[in-house]
């Protein structure tokens, strides 16, 4: 994929001391009273630069809490006012940017269920031109990077350059493990794209529930994201929405406290160490290209002498033989199975495409 971005880096928006951003705040501001409670046990606990509430809900179906709209802005700014925490919320159409922009709202991001329609998308886009506000745009639902791509790139024809992307992983069509699933490789991707686009996890509502926010938040720190949105409420069973994977302000700080945030930027010595073993890595790599390289010149001569004695390409009792044999070789080396099986089966198909090719070409 073919893309640029022009982005303002995070530390230039909010500052967090090199630290990872963390946002926190409930799924949805239900009352005044659970805004202002919630907030304010967010700001003893210490850890948030920044405070999220859903004012507007995308609600999946019909009839469930579809949050409390513009009153629940009022509470938001008066919780501004009482911990000095910046705002964040959900806005999926002109509207709600308007009433965002009109209270003061500080950080802008756009649901996974937005990101999806570009129509919906440009609109949002159309009604920030001009606006300098940080905006963050969630993974859309499935996995289609390109649709989360050109999310930014609408926003980006805007005008906007304060941009963050939102990892909360992709709905699945049969029951899994997490509700939303990670599929780490869209975030790895995005990040290869642009380097400089801030990513921010969302283990809340990859996970679904409370149990799995540790291992999530833990693989997010691991993978060197720039932040953490995690929700969090003053009473989680009771709220509206997304019960299940609230956390009180202070089981939250207990669990990031708990978490360990890797270094961005290492000692000059561990760098020469990283440095050392990377080049080992870099030689090995070679060197299994170099074997693969003779093996498919093997399997060229081999082509060949199918074609002259007329025989096919594939025999399948030679394959399956090869595949049980290399599965043994590979316990036997410590190397998992699986792995080596998939591995396989890409080096089979090469040879079989180099001997097709060389089955037809003409005689040499
Ligand atoms: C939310 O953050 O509360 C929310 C609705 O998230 P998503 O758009 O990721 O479903
Ligand atoms: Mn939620």
């Amino acid at each position: 994929m073919n893309a640029n971005l022009d982005v303002v880096p995070m530390q230039e928006w909010i500052n967090t001391d090199g630290k990872p951003l963390i946002i926190a705040g409930p799924c949805s501001a239900e009352t005044e009273e659970q805004v202002l409670e919630t907030a304010n046990r967010i700001k003893a606990e210490g850890y948030a630069h920044i405070m999220r509430a859903g004012v507007w809900k995308p609600r999946t179906r019909p009839g469930s809490f579809e949050g409390m709209g513009e009153p629940a802005l009022k509470w938001l700014v008066e919780a501004k006012k009482q911990t000095g925490l910046p705002l964040a919320i959900e806005v999926a159409t002109p509207e709600h940017i308007e009433l965002a922009l009109k209270y003061g709202v500080d950080v802008l991001w756009i649901g996974a269920r937005t990101t999806v329609n570009p129509f919906n998308v440009q609109d949002l886009a159309d009604a920030l031109k001009g606006v300098d506000i940080p905006v963050l745009v969630k993974n859309p639902v499935n996995p289609d990077l390109a649709l989360w791509v050109g999310a930014f790139e609408r926003l980006q024809g805007a005008g906007i350059k304060k941009l963050g992307a939102i990892h909360r992983g992709f709905s699945n069509a049969q029951e899994t493990k997490y509700r939303n699933s990670p599929m780490w490789q869209m975030a790895v991707e995005m990040k290869r794209l642009f380097p400089q686009l801030p990513i921010i996890g969302d283990p809340s509502h990859m996970a679904g529930k409370r149990a799995l926010l540790m291992e999530l938040s833990q693989r997010i720190l691991d993978l060197n994201y720039d932040g953490m949105i995690i929700e969090t409420h003053r009473d989680p069973d009771a709220a509206w929405s997304d019960a299940s994977q609230q956390l009180t302000p202070e089981a939250l700080g207990t669990m990031l406290r708990e978490l360990e945030v890797r270094h961005a930027n290492y000692g000059a010595e561990f760098t020469d160490e990283l440095a050392a073993m990377r080049a080992k890595i870099d030689n090995i790599d070679r060197e299994l290209m170099e074997v693969l390289a003779a093996r498919m010149a093997i399997v060229e001569k081999l082509g060949e002498y199918k074609r002259d004695n007329n025989v096919a390409v594939l025999q399948l009792d030679r394959w399956k033989q090869v595949h049980a044999d290399r599965a043994k070789q590979a316990s036997g080396l410590g190397l998992y199975p699986e792995f080596v099986e998939e591995l396989f089966k890409l080096v089979h198909l090469e040879s079989i495409r180099k001997q097709t090719e060389v089955m037809s070409s003409t005689v040499a």
